[in-house]
């Protein structure tokens, strides 16, 4: 017989399989309780830190949020990672809440970016790609939530542009959703305890609620796992490697046809067609590129995966010794080969060029115009 026990914070069923999910808390926790009225971990911390943490959702359950939320009048904040921007998902949030929705993109990370990058340009290149896709926002702020840049204009800009409406906030985990929220909490309300966690009638989501004035409040939704980020595929120890830190270093190759190189073990780019020409990669400065010959790359990996070619490494393989290729023809100049999760490589072709991205099938690589 299940017995079920939800969080009297949130309502959330409680479990204990899954720290990252929803409902979390310790098995060692839920057996002392005398009573039964458990609360989750993340409405512990909410209580007793004022601080709030990501839970993720699985896409389901994300396309659920997204729909209730489309009925709301309300201004919707999209925060993404700048580094790990990636189109599809944003169409797939405009598709299901509609292009006459308020919405406000956050980008986030700016610090990663290489100092040389000009914040306008980034902006002007934003705005270009979503208009490409057709999507409509009311503004894009550009923030370094670790590094507190930003975040007030950014918290002062929101408060214009939702008009005496409540304001929800969404993203994928990891784009630093939490840390912004986290920032905002400090603006809004000093060290009061005034946020609380409140249930999404319908769905069995906890949100968290930050007053802004009487009648309104900022909403923090779950985060929606991407399951064609490379980061869903790795472990911690990987996962420190793989999302930068630091401010990322540019790295030129200059090659010939038929050169590859191999981000670690997760993904290899073949120059299969084109004159010798230059390829500057943009990852985590801690991801080893190694260079090879293409006749040589696929024994090179066979051998090597996860020793030589970390991460991943040899003990959790995951998703990546079952790589598909994906081709591209590029044929103007500066162009980014994007590689979700990873980073991408930007191609600066005269001439035209073939290139092989080698990675695990799931995961998205595209090619957009550069950034940079
Ligand atoms: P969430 O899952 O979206 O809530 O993301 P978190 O706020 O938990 O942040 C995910 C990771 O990104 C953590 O390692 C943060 O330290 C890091 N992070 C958050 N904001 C920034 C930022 O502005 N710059 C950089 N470089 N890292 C950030």
């Amino acid at each position: 017989m299940s017995n079920k026990v939800y969080c009297i914070g949130c309502g959330v069923e409680i479990q204990s399989e899954d720290q990252n999910k929803q409902g979390y808390l310790p098995k060692s926790v839920v057996e002392k309780s005398i009573d039964g009225n458990l609360v989750c971990k993340r409405c512990f911390r909410l209580k007793n830190y004022n601080e709030v943490s990501d839970v993720q959702l699985g896409a389901e359950d994300f396309y659920q949020l997204i729909k209730t939320l489309s009925k709301k009048d309300a201004l919707i904040v999209k925060v993404v990672d700048i580094f790990d921007f990636s189109g599809s998902w944003i169409e797939d949030v405009v598709d299901i809440v509609g292009n006459n929705k308020d919405i406000v993109l956050v980008a986030n990370k700016l610090d990663l970016l290489p100092k040389s990058v000009k914040q306008n340009k980034v902006k002007q290149w934003l705005f270009k790609m979503l208009k490409a896709k057709g999507i409509k926002v009311k503004d894009i702020l550009l923030i370094s939530a670790i590094k507190n840049q930003g975040v007030e204009e950014a918290a002062s800009r929101i408060d214009e542009l939702r008009n005496g409406k409540d304001v929800y906030i969404v993203g994928a985990t990891n784009v630093g959703k939490s840390t912004f929220i986290n920032k905002l909490i400090e603006l809004t309300t000093g060290d009061k305890n005034v946020i609380t966690t409140s249930h999404f009638p319908g769905t069995t989501l906890g949100m968290i609620e930050i007053p802004l004035d009487r009648a309104t409040s900022i909403y923090d939704t779950p985060g929606i796992i991407l399951d064609y980020d490379i980061a869903h595929y790795l472990d911690a120890q990987s996962l420190k490697l793989v999302m930068p830190k630091k401010e990322i270093k540019a790295r030129v190759f200059q090659l010939n046809a038929e050169q590859s190189l191999f981000f670690g073990g997760m993904a290899r780019m073949d120059f299969v067609e084109g004159e010798r020409q230059s390829f500057t990669l943009y990852a985590s400065n801690l991801v080893e590129i190694h260079r090879t010959k293409l006749s040589n790359a696929d024994a090179l990996f066979e051998k090597h995966l996860g020793t030589l070619l970390k991460p991943p490494f040899e003990d959790n393989i995951s998703i990546f010794n079952n790589q598909v290729k994906k081709s591209f023809t590029i044929d103007s100049r500066k162009m980014d080969i994007v590689i979700s999760g990873l980073g991408w490589i930007t191609v600066n072709s005269d001439s035209g060029c073939k290139i092989d991205i080698h990675v695990p099938e799931e995961i998205e690589v595209f090619v957009r115009e550069s950034i940079i």
